[in-house]
């Protein structure tokens, strides 16, 4: 209850002036943004924060052509039209911004105005949201529906929830308005105008994770560590995403692909955005540093599983430990790597959800492919594979990412979690790839594109998961193809 009285507090109309006038100036700039005002945003831009103070080493921004997007470092003024001792040359700082937020202020700096959601968020969607809330369990758990009633602010307000019914707040004894500010950067950050990796997919990974820590193998076992990182690595695994995946980055020799050497560009650049968002707000600044330097490495360990490009040897690990039956969950090591087999799940479940869902989805991560391509065509680079809205359709893409990518893990993740929820996803998959079939106009072959051993030969990346734009090769021969049950194909 007390964070939906924290909720109305910043989202109910009434009291808006509340959040406007609380006293960091800071916070209060990121507060109305998250409103929708833009009245003061100025103060966003003089209160400026470079992440390179607190040690982290600051990504470089640059334009590129192909992406329309300007990266370059926005230069700001502290202490503007101020008569104090402001003619110090450092007091001219580079605001480092993410993509995100870069697009943002771009936008109000030109004057274009902010759109603002017609609806609001009054105490009835509040209370649709909260009773929601209350099976955040279920995997049927309909996030676009939770997204509308939160008004946009499924992440925050899940995530957030999370924290708090585990105890983890007081637990770790965070404070409320740190944790609440780094929940709305982190949203923040995500690209609300990609198709699929925005802010939604983080929130429906986060519910989904959740659903892995209830399972009774990982629930009896893992410490409140474990489900803290298990969580905040699920909200932030996508951080900043740009839309286009990674070779399309190492192509256009973007600045992140050279920073991270063309090795899990994404995955570094979701967990760097991450850490920065932990240190710029001090979420973690009480700990023991030792202990918060642990905390940022376990994240990055966890979001860097997420790189598809690295499925089978994740794989391959997990079904080893599987027919040697020597997964031991009193270890810290064994625990990590379970947390991180459990975020690859999570990741990709999309093909496991309710056809309503797992529909849409599918629909939208086709969307974000197709919208590369239009990029590649336009710029005339060649065209990455399953990105041309020509030659691919969202069944065949959904088909060869099931049979795969997504049936051998979950497969797995069955064998280890036999429980109701894993046959469960193994019986949505099966249906929906037989609906996907069933809605091929001819009979479904799996196009050659679809198929990640041809997709991805030359850029040794992934360009074949629909979940994050890359792919798993089947070079070792990811196994098993037991029909799921519930399959009508079987
Ligand atoms: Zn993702």
């Amino acid at each position: 209850m007390g964070f939906f009285l924290f909720l109305l507090f910043f989202f109910s109309p009434v009291q808006r002036r509340g959040a406007i006038s609380y006293d960091s100036s800071d916070q209060t700039a990121l507060y109305i943004r998250m409103l929708g005002a833009c009245v003061v945003f100025k103060q966003l831009f003089a209160n400026v924060r470079v992440r390179s103070q607190v040690g982290f080493e600051p990504e470089r921004r640059s334009s590129h052509p192909y992406l329309c997007i300007d990266f370059r470092t926005l230069h700001t003024r502290l202490g503007c039209g101020s008569t104090s001792a402001s003619s110090d040359p450092e007091r001219r700082v580079h605001r480092l911004l993410s993509f995100q937020r870069y697009l943002h202020s771009s936008r109000l700096l030109r004057g274009v105005p902010q759109q603002i959601p017609l609806h609001i968020l009054d105490e009835d969607y509040t209370g649709q949201a909260r009773c929601m809330l209350e099976k955040v369990g279920n995997w049927n758990f309909d996030i676009f529906l939770f997204d509308r009633l939160t008004n946009g602010n499924s992440l925050i307000t899940l995530t957030f929830h999370l924290l708090n019914q585990y105890g983890l707040v007081e637990l770790f004894q965070l404070d409320m308005v740190k944790l609440w500010r780094f929940l709305v950067m982190v949203q923040e950050d995500y690209h609300s105008d990609n198709p699929y990796h925005n802010a939604v997919h983080a929130a429906d990974v986060t519910q989904a994770m959740y659903c892995y820590l209830r399972e009774p193998m990982l629930a009896k076992s893992l410490t409140s560590k474990d489900i803290l990182l298990g969580l905040l690595a699920a909200a932030t695994h996508d951080l900043d995403h740009p839309g286009v995946n990674q070779p399309f980055l190492i192509k256009t020799d973007h600045y992140l692909a050279t920073l991270y050497r063309n090795t899990s560009v994404l995955e570094n650049h979701h967990w760097k955005s991450a850490v920065g968002l932990l240190r710029e707000t001090g979420l973690f600044s009480h700990l023991p540093a030792e202990d918060r330097l642990n905390m940022e490495r376990d994240l990055g360990s966890l979001i860097l599983a997420t790189d598809i490009s690295r499925q089978n040897d994740y794989l391959s690990r997990f079904r080893l430990h599987l027919d040697q039956e020597n997964l031991c969950m009193s270890t810290a090591s064994h625990r990590h790597f379970v947390l991180q087999m459990a975020l690859k799940c999570a990741d990709i479940c999309n093909p496991c959800r309710p056809w309503e869902l797992s529909k849409q989805w599918s629909e939208k991560v086709t969307e974000e492919f197709f919208q590369q391509g239009d990029i590649e065509k336009k710029h005339k680079l060649e065209v990455s594979p399953l990105c041309d809205r020509e030659m691919n359709t969202v069944g065949n893409i959904q088909i060869g990412f099931m049979t795969y990518v997504a049936e051998p893990l979950f497969a797995e993740w069955a064998r280890f979690c036999d429980t109701r929820l894993s046959q469960t996803m193994l019986g949505h998959m099966g249906l929906n790839k037989a609906s996907w079939g069933g809605l091929q106009q001819e009979p479904a072959p799996v196009s050659e594109e679809a198929q990640p051993s041809t997709a991805c030969a030359d850029t040794g990346d992934a360009a074949t998961a629909p979940s994050d734009g890359s792919t798993a090769t089947t070079a070792g021969g990811t196994s098993s193809k037991e029909i799921p049950q519930g399959s009508r194909e079987s």
